[in-house]
């Protein structure tokens, strides 16, 4: 008898904790879906906004304007682009949290994405004094498929960090690419910087949500914390890794690899920065 009456007390225990774990989870539950509702509204609700000081200021810039309305007009754009860009991330964040983030397969030409790419940081590189390096594998087929939006999202923040962390030198994107039967191919894409790098204890830290390192020394350089969080992230939910080699004051190695099916298995050919 004692048996079963403690067999029927520890029962009730374990159904009533039960219970309450369920409950707990749906509570978590709820939040999150107010946590994401919130921030999805509210990223939309500041962008209309954002967007028409954007283009309001464009036709000032255009105008016959003084030097000083010249500068302010450039300095309301740039912070404008800024809020633009930390509300773009945390709309891009709260999809991925909440599962709504789709990963959109379709086939592209690798020679335009590349030129896409190239093209929006070779000025930005230039205009900081760096030298832009392109180094990519003449064997990779000339069409793929892949999430066209998101495989130049991850590689355009990357690089635009190996820009803004970068003072002097160069940055370089490489790819490389390995067969995998006929109709699939692992792609590397590499983008190395000869920068500040980051020190050995940090570098767990930097793919965290709003987590900048070296605070002191990055308090000029723009930035959220937000970048490589979502760049993880999208790796990740394509299918792929990500990798990182940093060196403190010497530079540091960013490395996605994606496997991707070929739609055309034609090879590229020699890829240069005039293409
Ligand atoms: P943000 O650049 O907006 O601060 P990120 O999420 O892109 O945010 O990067 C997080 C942190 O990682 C940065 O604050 C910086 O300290 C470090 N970091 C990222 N990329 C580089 C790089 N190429 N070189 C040195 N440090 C970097």
């Amino acid at each position: 008898l004692l048996t079963s009456v403690l067999l029927m007390f520890l029962n009730r225990m374990y159904e009533e904790e039960n219970e309450l774990a369920k409950q707990q989870k749906k509570e978590i539950e709820e939040l999150n879906r107010a946590e994401n509702h919130f921030f999805s509204s509210m990223s939309h609700e500041i962008r209309t906004p954002i967007n028409s000081i954007i283009g309001l200021n464009e036709i000032i810039l255009r105008g016959d304007i003084s030097d000083e309305v010249a500068e302010n007009a450039r300095n309301i754009q740039g912070a404008s682009k800024m809020l633009l860009t930390l509300i773009n991330d945390i709309l891009d964040l709260s999809k991925i949290k909440s599962g709504k983030m789709e990963i959109v397969n379709v086939s592209y030409e690798t020679g335009k994405l590349l030129s896409e790419i190239v093209n929006m940081i070779w000025i930005k590189a230039k205009e900081k004094g760096l030298d832009f390096r392109l180094h990519v594998d003449p064997s990779i087929p000339s069409m793929l498929c892949g999430d066209e939006v998101r495989i130049k999202q991850v590689l355009i923040n990357l690089l635009n960090n190996a820009v803004k962390y970068t003072g002097e030198g160069s940055v370089t994107l490489s790819i490389r690419c390995e067969r995998m039967g006929l109709n699939r191919v692992r792609v590397w894409y590499s983008v190395e910087d000869t920068g500040q790098g980051v020190k050995k204890e940090n570098i767990p830290y930097i793919f965290n949500a709003f987590r900048r390192v070296d605070e002191e020394k990055n308090r000029h350089i723009e930035g959220t914390g937000l970048g490589l969080s979502i760049v993880q992230q999208l790796v990740q939910l394509m299918g792929g890794e990500i990798s990182v080699n940093s060196v403190y004051t010497k530079g540091s190695t960013f490395i996605v690899m994606l496997e991707q099916d070929i739609i055309d298995n034609e090879e590229l050919g020699t890829f240069t920065l005039d293409s």
